[in-house]
């Protein structure tokens, strides 16, 4: 392609990305606030933008649950966290390493941002890799985005995976979030819990309504993370992915989903499926429902399938 007709192309996508809206932040529970992600796969149309985010408003500031996944993004954010609540941030945490997640961070320059230690390595290791790869899919959304990597959490909540750890509380002006450390959905994943309103940021350990992903996923912790936040008085549920619900539903129906991948693929491998085979299998009537579920299946097989055959997923690693 020469370099006119890429200038060219230029030109027309980002007229696309001027012309996407601004993320429009939806009230969940007294001071919550969640900016919902499109329920699709990562396209030039939504610019990456599939994520949900959130921000808490405290007496200190706002307190930001995810930056999104472009400098775009996550400046929009802050935009309207400020226009929301009439404060800045004063506090950013990322959910976990996954680039849709994390890439907004850039917008947060005099913020601290801080993560799960494994999260924090993870994208020190591999954010540059993680944004190229969103690029392509993407585009121009993500122009001008660089990879900020978040400081390790220097609380009790560092080591990921421990579920009968009590949580690590922090207080913004009185107002006391837990931070609750586990793994399952990747190396760390970090849910954030108000405790005035009963609102869990689940991160990715809970999608809802839309079919789950599986590229870095530990099933034995992911379903282990789930007892644990199911345990919690949760009110509003935000998944990572997907509407934001009343009650644990959310956490049912993902492991509902967690559990028919084990099943079917252990069954497929039993059976002597090959890999196509076991991608035509058909996920159960109330599954069906499940946003982007053949894509996602077809995906989790491919990542998955071939560990399943040598008996070597889903155990714990
Ligand atoms: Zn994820």
């Amino acid at each position: 392609m020469t370099r006119r007709l890429l200038a060219a192309c230029a030109m027309l996508l980002g007229t696309a990305v001027l012309a996407r809206e601004a993320p429009v932040p939806q009230q969940v529970a007294d001071g919550v606030f969640v900016l919902e992600g499109a329920r699709e796969h990562f396209s030039r149309a939504n610019g990456g933008d599939i994520a949900n985010t959130g921000f808490i408003a405290t007496p200190a500031g706002a307190v930001v649950i995810d930056t999104g996944a472009s400098l775009r993004y996550g400046q929009a954010q802050r935009a309207a966290v400020r226009a929301t609540t009439g404060r800045d941030a004063v506090q950013v945490y990322i959910t976990h390493a996954h680039p849709d997640h994390f890439l907004g961070s850039q917008a947060y320059a005099d913020v601290p941002v801080q993560a799960l230690a494994a999260t924090a390595a993870r994208i020190a290791r591999d954010g540059d890799r993680l944004a190229q790869n969103l690029y392509l899919l993407v585009g121009p959304a993500m122009d001008g985005t660089a990879v900020r990597v978040p400081s390790a959490l220097a609380t009790p909540a560092v080591a990921p995976g421990d579920a009968s750890q009590a949580p690590a509380a922090v207080s913004f002006g009185g107002r006391r979030l837990q931070l609750i450390a586990l793994h399952g959905h990747s190396a760390a994943d970090l849910a954030v819990f108000d405790d005035a309103t009963g609102s869990l940021f689940a991160g990715d350990l809970v999608f809802f309504e839309r079919a789950p992903t599986l590229p870095d996923a530990d099933l034995p912790a992911w379903l282990a993370a789930l007892d644990r936040l199911a345990q919690l008085p949760v009110r509003a549920l935000v998944p990572g992915h997907g509407p934001v619900v009343r009650g644990t539903q959310a956490i049912a129906q993902t492991r509902d989903y967690l559990l028919w991948v084990r099943d079917t693929l252990r069954d497929a491998a039993a059976r002597g499926l090959d890999m196509h085979e076991a991608m035509r299998l058909r996920a159960p009537e109330r599954l069906r429902r499940l946003a982007v579920l053949e894509a996602e299946w077809q995906r989790t097989v491919m990542q998955r399938y071939p560990a399943v055959e040598q008996g070597i997923w889903p155990a714990a690693r």
